[in-house]
């Protein structure tokens, strides 16, 4: 009889070459002392059994095998891309979110101009405000005034700040918020000019900014000829050089560019009055409502007035 001591110190006495010869004792050993054979089997076969039957399974299954973990970690690997993936596009949408483009033209005095390589002005300071109350950055795109509106109407831009005259026409195009300044359509000629009127401007050669109010009613003037400047500064130096005869621009760059240049004079008597506001997509109902509600906040906390003063000294409205 031997016992479960025996059995231990046969094992350890076993050496590397008597391994056959261990499994069989063992195999024997294990038998006597574990009477349930699987146990036995257990301790001394085990290996060599799960050896035979690996080498029993066909090639194809093995294949079958691998191909099938081969598909899983490819898929988990996918998995993984697009989690990332995912995630970028939620912080990219995120930081679009959070930002306002404004669309303006940096041509405008005292509305949006460049102070060394910053735009600034009343609608930049304005749109800042509204950005703020938004709680969002803002972020301005300067370009040509005649792309103002298709770039917000196209969603390049979230708004439009420029100056920008309400009209029925534009109204086909986006939404107006409510209005945050009045203007009007002037007259810049040579101080020793003869035209003293809108009506002394038929036939005349007219300089405007290009797709402006001034340009629209220009060119309604009976025989006159239009000539389309892309900046509006660029019309006014065209009347000191005596080229055109006329610039029909807002009151108040108007102001700032006959002080900029010389001989010139606006004329007391205004073309048309007009007032501006914020453009907004026509499918942005959400933001056209935020940024009225933004408005009108800046209007009754008399921020707005605030800003406007600062940049328009003499007759602040
Ligand atoms: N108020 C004018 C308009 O809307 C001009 C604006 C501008 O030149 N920025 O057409």
């Amino acid at each position: 009889n031997i016992t479960e001591d025996d059995h231990l110190v046969l094992l350890t006495t076993c050496t590397s070459d008597m391994t056959n010869g261990r499994n069989i004792l063992v195999g024997r050993l294990t038998d006597q002392i574990y009477p349930e054979k699987e146990k036995a089997k257990n301790v001394g076969t085990g290996i060599d059994e799960l050896k035979n039957a690996v080498g029993k399974v066909p090639v194809i299954v093995w294949f079958i095998l691998i191909v099938l973990v081969l598909i899983l970690i490819a898929r988990q690997i996918e998995k993984k891309r697009n989690k990332k993936k995912g995630k970028k596009e939620e912080e990219k949408k995120a930081e679009e979110d959070k930002t306002l483009v404004m669309a303006t033209n940096a041509e405008f005095p005292p509305y949006e101009y460049y102070e060394g390589e910053e735009v600034v002005g009343i609608d930049v300071d304005i749109a800042k405000a509204v950005a703020e109350e938004l709680g969002m950055e803002l972020k301005i795109e300067d370009m040509a005034f005649d792309s103002v509106i298709p770039a917000v109407s196209s969603g390049k831009a979230d708004i439009a700040l420029a100056g920008l005259t309400v009209t029925d026409e534009r109204k086909e195009n986006l939404n107006f918020t409510d209005t945050y300044a009045k203007a009007t359509q002037v007259i810049i000629v040579k101080e020793d000019s003869a035209i003293a009127g809108p009506d002394d401007l038929e036939g005349k050669k007219i300089g405007v900014q290009l797709g402006t109010t001034g340009d629209l009613y220009a060119s309604d003037i009976k025989d006159a000829e239009v000539e389309q400047y892309n900046k509006g500064f660029e019309a006014v130096q065209a009347t000191m050089q005596g080229k055109i005869d006329a610039v029909i621009i807002d009151s108040e760059p108007a102001k700032e560019f006959v002080a900029e240049a010389e001989g010139l004079k606006i004329l007391d008597e205004a073309f048309t009055e007009e007032e501006y506001a914020i453009g907004i997509a026509k499918d942005n109902d959400e933001l056209l409502e935020k940024v009225n509600k933004a408005l009108k906040s800046l209007k009754e906390s008399g921020k707005l007035d605030e800003i406007v003063a600062e940049y328009i000294k003499a007759d602040a409205e």
